[in-house]
């Protein structure tokens, strides 16, 4: 299953952005990749969406087209 943090922080101002986003069911299988997950600054309230990412895609060797 898919963590999404429950808090990120802000790039503009670095405080708390709290995330407005309520988790799917686990019945529903969590978060997928591609969700937008919002978040809400507590600092200069702005509003920062972040796509979901697949774990198994950056676990990939960086190089595995060297592979022979
Ligand atoms: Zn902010």
């Amino acid at each position: 299953m898919i963590e999404v943090p429950d808090t990120i922080t802000c790039i503009d101002c670095g405080q708390k952005a709290h995330r407005l986003t309520y988790p799917p069911s686990e019945e529903d299988g969590g978060w997928q990749p591609g969700d937008i997950v919002a978040y809400r600054c507590r600092g200069c309230n702005d509003r920062w969406d972040l796509v979901v990412e697949d774990p198994a895609d950056s676990a990939q060797p960086p190089s595995a087209s060297d592979f022979r």
